[in-house]
């Protein structure tokens, strides 16, 4: 059972998660996604600051007044290549359409929205004092929205940060997740024949090949927890009869905390100087994005817990297990087992609910965990700022997992629905909680103190870069 306050809101907010999910815009360039969020904020009596850390679409809404500041992180931007038809069980993409809502960002920011509704009604009713704030982050898959809004101090005043993801699972997130540093390496050499005067040429594509051959080569000397990706963004033009005078390529370096990822990092520029010295080509490096390691919070981890068993998980009906069971189809037995959460207390309990069960009915205890998870999300820098915890909601059946089509094709489903307003429940209750003990405030500050062990915050991406978009 909803909360009953939630009938007051629930068509509102299902349409508006439905206008986002119609509407897929890349990381910075969300301008429907935001503007129908601003607007109907606006309408619900919320204080809404737009431009937030000059991103065009983030925004900062806010509602109440005074100590604590309890901030909702919400997202809403979409992927490339996986425009997908509605309820389709097999691959549909849609002509003419490039990008599709594969991470379920249109409930999450929805959701964030739904929690801080439900919040400030519960506060009203019980004459609660706090601040409550909403934050639309632009650009999570790519673009590093909230760690240009960390980098610019608009997490300083919170005393919590407080987060839910779209998943396949009913559970706390728990553990670290890696920081990373995305950049161009550009190499230019010297166009010429390439049979008539190769001798007059410099090859900027040999460069790039070059690169990757020698971090090929520093991967047996990297910890097992790095890890280095790569594209090649430009291979200099199709014709071979052409030393190609330019080449580009995106590199994506990953660790496990800021300062080894910068090390990291320092490493792969030294090889690409080498390759540019061995071509005889010129080199320039430019930053793309940065991210911090995610600092876990056990005590919002708990608080977070006692909200999600006050909440409890969404029923399902048997049409809506029938819909799940057409996507489980979709995807070996196998693949699913092997893509479980880490942290979970009860392995076999989940074994058996996948097994049986169309998709995640009840909810995955997990235990606390410092393991770094691979992959990285900009949550981490609000981590580093205020104490941060996220939860996941069941929103899709077993089969696929996050940035897949099976996510683009259950995103407007009614358990798509369901998960998004439980996940406002548990964001709310979780609040409330807070708002009641603000010695719990005072723990997770505490622990965040703990764990930084003196270092500050300081964020990956250099002050004269600022947010960006690329095609
Ligand atoms: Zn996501």
């Amino acid at each position: 059972m909803l909360n009953p306050v939630f009938k007051l809101y629930e068509k509102d907010l299902i349409s508006l998660a439905k206008t986002v999910w119609s509407n897929p815009e890349p990381g910075f360039r969300e301008f429907i996604s935001s503007r129908a969020q601003i607007d109907y904020l606006l309408k619900m009596g919320f204080k809404v600051t737009e431009n937030a850390a000059e991103t065009q679409t983030g925004y900062i809404a806010e509602w109440g007044s005074g100590k604590p500041v309890l901030a909702f992180l919400g997202e809403f931007d979409a992927l490339y290549g996986l425009a997908q038809k509605a309820d389709c069980t097999s691959p549909s993409p849609i002509p003419g359409q490039a990008m599709g809502h594969g991470c379920g960002h249109h409930l999450l920011g929805t959701g964030a929205i739904a929690g801080a509704l439900l919040l400030r009604d519960l506060m009203s009713a019980e004459g609660l004092e706090g601040t409550i704030r909403i934050y639309g982050c632009p650009a999570e898959e790519s673009g590093s929205g909230k760690a240009y809004m960390a980098r610019d101090g608009l997490f300083n005043d919170c005393d919590a940060a407080l987060t839910w993801h779209p998943s396949h699972f009913n559970m706390i997130a728990t553990g670290s997740s890696q920081s990373c540093i995305q950049c161009y390496f550009r190499f230019t050499g010297i166009p010429a024949h390439a049979a008539g005067a190769p001798h007059l040429g410099r090859n900027a594509l040999d460069a790039v090949e070059l690169m990757n051959v020698g971090v090929n080569y520093l991967r047996e000397h990297m910890e097992d927890s790095d890890r280095v990706h790569y594209a090649i963004t430009n291979p200099g033009g199709s014709s071979p009869n052409v030393v190609q005078a330019f080449a580009e390529s995106r590199y994506l370096v990953r660790s496990t905390t800021n300062p080894k990822c910068e090390r990291l990092y320092e490493r792969v520029k030294q090889i690409a100087r080498g390759a540019a010295l061995m071509t005889d080509t010129k080199l320039e490096i430019v930053f793309d994005e940065g991210l911090s390691n995610t600092v876990p919070n056990f005590v919002l981890e708990d608080v977070l817990d006692a909200a999600f068993h006050k909440a409890g998980v969404p029923a399902y009906s048997l049409e809506e297990r029938k819909y799940a069971a057409g996507f489980k189809a979709t995807v070996p037995t196998e693949d699913q087992l092997s893509d479980t959460p880490k942290a979970c207390k009860a392995p076999d309990t989940l074994e058996k609910n996948i097994l049986s069960s169309e998709l995640c009915d009840y909810y995955v205890e997990t235990y606390h965990s410092d393991i770094c998870e691979m992959g990285s999300t900009d949550v981490g820098d609000v981590s580093w700022v205020t104490p941060t915890c996220t939860a996941n909601l069941n929103c899709f059946a077993y089969g696929g997992g996050s940035h897949s089509w099976q996510w683009v094709a259950q995103g407007t489903s009614d358990i798509a629905m369901k998960g998004m307003l439980k996940a406002g429940e548990v964001l709310a209750y979780a609040g409330l909680t807070l708002l009641k003990q603000p010695e719990l405030l005072t723990k997770a500050r505490a622990e965040l103190n703990r764990r930084l062990n003196g270092e500050s915050y300081k964020c990956l991406i250099p002050d004269d870069v600022h947010p960006h978009f690329y095609d």
